[in-house]
Protein backbone atom coordinates (compact mmCIF):
# COMPACT_ATOMS: atom_id res chain seq x y z
CA UNK A 1 0.00 0.00 0.00
CA UNK A 2 1.45 3.16 -0.81
CA UNK A 3 -0.45 6.36 1.60
CA UNK A 4 -0.81 9.43 0.36
CA UNK A 5 -1.42 12.29 2.65
CA UNK A 6 -4.82 14.12 1.99
CA UNK A 7 -3.42 17.25 1.37
CA UNK A 8 -1.28 16.54 -1.85
CA UNK A 9 -2.56 17.90 -5.32
CA UNK A 10 -3.22 15.76 -7.89
CA UNK A 11 0.62 16.57 -9.85
CA UNK A 12 2.27 16.15 -6.39
CA UNK A 13 0.01 12.75 -5.89
CA UNK A 14 0.95 11.52 -9.47
CA UNK A 15 4.55 12.85 -8.52
CA UNK A 16 4.73 10.90 -5.41
CA UNK A 17 3.43 7.53 -6.63
CA UNK A 18 5.56 7.50 -9.45
CA UNK A 19 8.82 7.66 -6.62
CA UNK A 20 7.12 5.28 -4.64
CA UNK A 21 6.53 2.81 -7.81
CA UNK A 22 10.41 3.16 -8.64
CA UNK A 23 11.08 2.61 -5.14
CA UNK A 24 9.32 -0.51 -4.98
CA UNK A 25 10.16 -2.00 -8.65
CA UNK A 26 13.70 -1.46 -7.36
CA UNK A 27 13.59 -3.35 -4.12
CA UNK A 28 11.69 -5.87 -6.07
CA UNK A 29 14.30 -6.51 -8.15
CA UNK A 30 16.96 -6.85 -5.64
CA UNK A 31 15.18 -9.27 -4.27
CA UNK A 32 14.95 -11.43 -7.00
CA UNK A 33 17.69 -12.02 -8.93
CA UNK A 34 17.72 -12.20 -13.04
CA UNK A 35 18.36 -15.39 -15.09
CA UNK A 36 21.11 -13.36 -16.65
CA UNK A 37 22.66 -12.82 -13.33
CA UNK A 38 22.39 -16.96 -13.02
CA UNK A 39 23.68 -17.46 -16.60
CA UNK A 40 26.77 -15.04 -16.04
CA UNK A 41 27.41 -17.28 -12.00
CA UNK A 42 27.18 -20.20 -14.72
CA UNK A 43 29.29 -19.33 -17.26
CA UNK A 44 32.13 -18.20 -14.84
CA UNK A 45 31.85 -21.67 -13.06
CA UNK A 46 31.89 -24.09 -15.87
CA UNK A 47 35.16 -22.12 -17.23
CA UNK A 48 36.59 -22.27 -13.91
CA UNK A 49 35.48 -25.81 -12.67
CA UNK A 50 34.17 -27.78 -15.93
CA UNK A 51 35.68 -29.51 -18.62
CA UNK A 52 36.67 -27.13 -21.66
CA UNK A 53 33.97 -26.34 -23.71
CA UNK A 54 30.55 -27.58 -21.46
CA UNK A 55 28.21 -24.84 -21.38
CA UNK A 56 24.37 -24.54 -20.88
CA UNK A 57 22.33 -23.28 -23.48
CA UNK A 58 19.75 -22.26 -21.12
CA UNK A 59 20.07 -21.30 -17.33
CA UNK A 60 16.58 -20.43 -15.65
CA UNK A 61 15.00 -19.71 -12.18
CA UNK A 62 11.55 -21.82 -11.82
CA UNK A 63 9.46 -21.87 -9.17
CA UNK A 64 7.68 -25.44 -9.70
CA UNK A 65 10.55 -27.57 -8.93
CA UNK A 66 9.06 -29.14 -6.14
CA UNK A 67 11.53 -30.52 -3.68
CA UNK A 68 14.50 -30.35 -6.09
CA UNK A 69 17.09 -27.56 -5.75
CA UNK A 70 18.17 -27.77 -9.52
CA UNK A 71 17.64 -29.77 -12.51
CA UNK A 72 19.32 -30.42 -15.49
CA UNK A 73 18.41 -31.66 -19.39
CA UNK A 74 21.91 -32.82 -21.07
CA UNK A 75 20.12 -33.43 -23.97
CA UNK A 76 18.99 -29.90 -24.56
CA UNK A 77 21.89 -28.42 -22.24
CA UNK A 78 19.46 -26.49 -20.10
CA UNK A 79 19.27 -26.33 -16.33
CA UNK A 80 16.72 -25.19 -13.96
CA UNK A 81 16.94 -23.89 -10.64
CA UNK A 82 14.86 -23.57 -8.00
CA UNK A 83 13.55 -19.98 -6.46
CA UNK A 84 13.71 -21.66 -2.89
CA UNK A 85 17.34 -20.74 -3.61
CA UNK A 86 17.04 -17.28 -3.86
CA UNK A 87 18.53 -15.59 -0.85
CA UNK A 88 20.38 -18.31 0.18
CA UNK A 89 24.68 -17.76 0.09
CA UNK A 90 26.07 -17.48 -3.12
CA UNK A 91 28.38 -20.58 -2.62
CA UNK A 92 25.43 -22.46 -2.35
CA UNK A 93 23.65 -21.51 -5.28
CA UNK A 94 27.30 -22.05 -7.08
CA UNK A 95 27.44 -25.38 -5.79
CA UNK A 96 23.97 -26.37 -7.30
CA UNK A 97 25.23 -24.77 -10.42
CA UNK A 98 28.19 -26.80 -10.35
CA UNK A 99 26.18 -29.48 -9.79
CA UNK A 100 23.97 -29.41 -12.62
CA UNK A 101 26.71 -28.31 -15.23
CA UNK A 102 28.74 -31.57 -14.07
CA UNK A 103 25.63 -33.65 -15.26
CA UNK A 104 25.93 -32.22 -18.76
CA UNK A 105 29.43 -34.18 -18.53
CA UNK A 106 27.99 -37.31 -16.69
CA UNK A 107 24.64 -38.70 -15.74
CA UNK A 108 24.05 -39.95 -12.23
CA UNK A 109 25.87 -39.72 -9.48
CA UNK A 110 29.00 -41.87 -9.48
CA UNK A 111 32.79 -41.19 -8.54
CA UNK A 112 33.55 -39.47 -12.24
CA UNK A 113 30.72 -37.20 -11.45
CA UNK A 114 32.09 -36.62 -8.00
CA UNK A 115 35.51 -36.02 -8.75
CA UNK A 116 34.32 -32.61 -11.62
CA UNK A 117 31.87 -31.73 -8.79
CA UNK A 118 34.35 -31.51 -6.11
CA UNK A 119 36.78 -29.22 -7.89
CA UNK A 120 34.49 -26.64 -6.86
CA UNK A 121 35.99 -26.15 -3.41
CA UNK A 122 32.50 -25.27 -1.42
CA UNK A 123 31.03 -28.77 -2.40
CA UNK A 124 30.91 -30.28 1.34
CA UNK A 125 30.09 -27.52 3.48
CA UNK A 126 26.76 -26.26 0.64
CA UNK A 127 25.54 -29.95 0.71
CA UNK A 128 25.45 -30.09 4.44
CA UNK A 129 23.76 -25.97 3.97
CA UNK A 130 21.22 -27.73 1.84
CA UNK A 131 20.48 -30.74 4.40
CA UNK A 132 20.30 -28.69 7.16
CA UNK A 133 17.71 -26.72 4.80
CA UNK A 134 15.89 -30.01 3.96
CA UNK A 135 16.07 -30.91 7.32
CA UNK A 136 14.40 -28.21 8.91
CA UNK A 137 11.37 -27.74 6.14
CA UNK A 138 10.64 -31.08 6.35
CA UNK A 139 10.65 -30.75 10.45
CA UNK A 140 12.38 -34.36 11.62
CA UNK A 141 9.24 -35.75 9.44
CA UNK A 142 10.13 -39.17 7.40
CA UNK A 143 12.71 -38.63 4.89
CA UNK A 144 14.84 -36.09 7.02
CA UNK A 145 17.90 -37.84 7.34
CA UNK A 146 17.55 -38.25 3.12
CA UNK A 147 20.44 -36.96 0.73
CA UNK A 148 18.94 -33.42 -0.46
CA UNK A 149 17.49 -33.66 -4.14
CA UNK A 150 19.72 -32.45 -6.11
CA UNK A 151 18.50 -33.95 -8.77
ZN1 LIG B 1 22.61 -34.72 -9.64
Amino acid sequence: MVAIPARFTRAEEEHWVAVMTKRVLAKERRRRPSDTGLAAAADRLAATYLPPDVRPTSVSWVTNQGQRWGSCTPAQGTIRISHRLQGMPSWVVDYVLVHELAHLVVGGHGQDFWDIVNRYPHTERARGFLHGVAYRDSEGGPGSDEEPDVD
